[in-house]
C-alpha cells in the first residue's frame, strides 16, 4: 500500500475520539456519589465525615444517620495524670490544633520519673544472671528478656561474631557512670564503646521537665496523618512523640535500634519498656502492661494513657486476653463508651500507635 500521512492521521483521531467517548461513558455509569465515614462499623455513616467517590471507599457507606458515632466524644480526664504521679501538674491553656481549631489543652508537666513502678534493672552484671538482673530487648516484633544468656549468646543471636560483651568471668561490661552513659548513646560511639550494655541510672536525671500539650477534646479528622521518624523535619509540625502514659512517662518514637546495634552496644529496656537518657529522661518504646492503668467495667482493654491528639490509647489485650480486631490504619477504633480510641501495639513492636486520626497541637 502506498503510504499515506492523512489516512494515518484520520485513522489516529478516531482511536482518540473513541477513547474520549469511552471515558464519558464511564462516567455516565459511574456518577460521583457522597459517602459517609463508617467508624463503628454499624453500617451508618457519620454525617459530619464525607467525602466523594465513584466507588464506595472502605470504611465509608452512603447512609448518614448515626447520630452516635458523631456524638460519642470522650474528653481527656486529667486527673488519671495526677492521681497515678503526684508529681505531675496539670493545666489548661489556649492552643491551636493542626486543623486549625482553636481550643482548649491540658498541659501536662512531668518530671519523667514514674511513682507507679521501679526503674531498671536494664543490664545485667554476669552471664549466669537470670531475668530479674536485666530489662527486656525488641527484635522482629518480640521482646526478649535480656539475662545473662541473652548476653553471653549475642553473637549467634545477630550472627556476627564481633558481639563480646562480657570478659573471662564472664562479667558484662556496663557503663558505670553518667559520661559513659552519654558517650555510648551516641550515634557515632567510639570503638572504645563497642560491646557495651548501656545503661543511664535514675540519678542522672533529677532535673528532668517535660511537658505535653493535648487537647482536652479530641478533634476527629478525615485523614490520618503518620508520625514524623525523627524528631521532626525543618518547617514539620507533625509530633514524633506517640503519646504519654497516665503516669507521665512518654510514649516514644522507635528506639533506632539499627543504630544502636550497628555500634555493637544494647541500649535495653526495663520490664515497663522504658530507659533513659539524660536528655529526655526516662521514656517508654513498649507497653508491657506495668504502668497506672484504668481497668474498664465491661472487661474492654484498660486505659494506659493518651496520644497527642487527645484520643485515649488502650492496652492490647482484653480482660480475656484477646486482641482489639478490626482496628483502623492507626490502631484505633470507635466504640459508644469511649468514642475513638488507640489500641497500643503488642511491646516487641517498638511502636504504640501507627499515626494520629484527631488534630494534634501546633506548637
Ligand atoms: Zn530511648
Ligand atoms: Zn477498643
Amino acid at each position: 500500500m502506498k503510504y499515506n500521512p492523512s489516512l494515518f492521521f484520520c485513522l489516529g483521531m478516531v482511536v482518540i475520539l473513541t477513547a474520549f467517548s469511552a471515558c464519558n461513558d464511564d462516567d455516565d455509569v459511574c456518577p460521583t456519589l457522597t459517602w459517609f465515614q463508617d467508624a463503628d462499623g454499624d453500617g451508618l455513616g457519620n454525617p459530619d465525615v464525607s467525602l466523594t467517590a465513584c466507588e464506595q471507599p472502605d470504611g465509608y457507606v452512603a447512609d448518614n444517620t448515626d447520630t452516635d458515632e458523631s456524638g460519642t466524644v470522650i474528653p481527656v480526664d486529667a486527673a488519671y495524670f495526677t492521681t497515678a504521679n503526684a508529681n505531675i501538674t496539670v493545666t489548661t491553656v489556649a492552643c491551636t490544633l493542626s486543623d486549625g481549631t482553636n481550643t482548649q489543652c491540658y498541659q501536662i508537666v512531668s518530671n519523667s520519673a514514674p511513682t507507679d513502678h521501679e526503674m531498671g534493672p536494664w543490664c545485667p552484671d554476669n552471664i549466669a544472671d537470670d531475668a530479674s538482673a536485666g530489662g527486656i530487648w525488641l527484635e522482629g516484633g518480640v521482646a526478649y528478656d535480656v539475662d545473662g544468656e541473652f548476653i553471653e549468646n549475642l553473637a549467634s543471636f545477630y550472627n556476627d561474631n564481633t558481639w563480646q560483651m562480657y570478659d573471662a568471668n564472664g562479667d558484662i561490661f556496663v557503663t558505670e557512670t553518667e559520661d559513659d552513659c552519654i558517650n555510648a548513646a551516641n550515634p557515632n560511639v567510639g570503638d572504645a564503646y563497642r560491646n557495651f550494655c548501656v545503661e543511664c541510672l535514675p540519678s542522672y536525671i533529677t532535673d528532668i521537665s517535660t511537658t505535653f500539650l493535648i487537647p482536652v477534646t479530641p478533634v476527629l479528622q478525615s485523614n490520618a496523618v503518620f508520625f514524623a521518624t525523627g524528631p521532626g523535619g525543618p518547617g514539620s509540625t507533625v509530633p514524633s512523640t506517640r503519646g504519654v502514659a497516665l503516669n507521665g512517662v512518654e510514649f516514644s518514637a522507635p528506639a533506632p535500634v539499627n543504630n544502636i546495634l550497628s555500634a555493637y552496644t544494647l541500649a535495653p529496656f526495663d520490664d515497663a519498656g522504658g530507659h533513659i537518657n539524660v536528655n529526655q529522661g526516662y521514656h517508654y518504646h513498649a507497653a508491657t502492661g506495668l504502668s497506672y492503668s484504668i481497668a474498664q467495667p465491661d472487661g474492654h482493654a484498660p486505659l494506659i494513657g493518651y496520644a497527642m491528639d487527645g484520643h485515649a490509647i488502650y492496652d492490647l489485650l482484653d480482660a480475656n486476653g484477646n486482641e482489639a480486631t478490626g482496628l483502623d490504619d492507626c490502631r484505633g477504633q470507635t466504640d459508644d463508651v469511649r468514642g475513638y480510641h488507640y489500641h497500643v501495639d503488642a511491646a516487641g513492636a517498638n511502636n504504640f500507635i501507627n499515626c494520629l486520626q484527631g488534630a494534634y497541637v501546633i506548637n
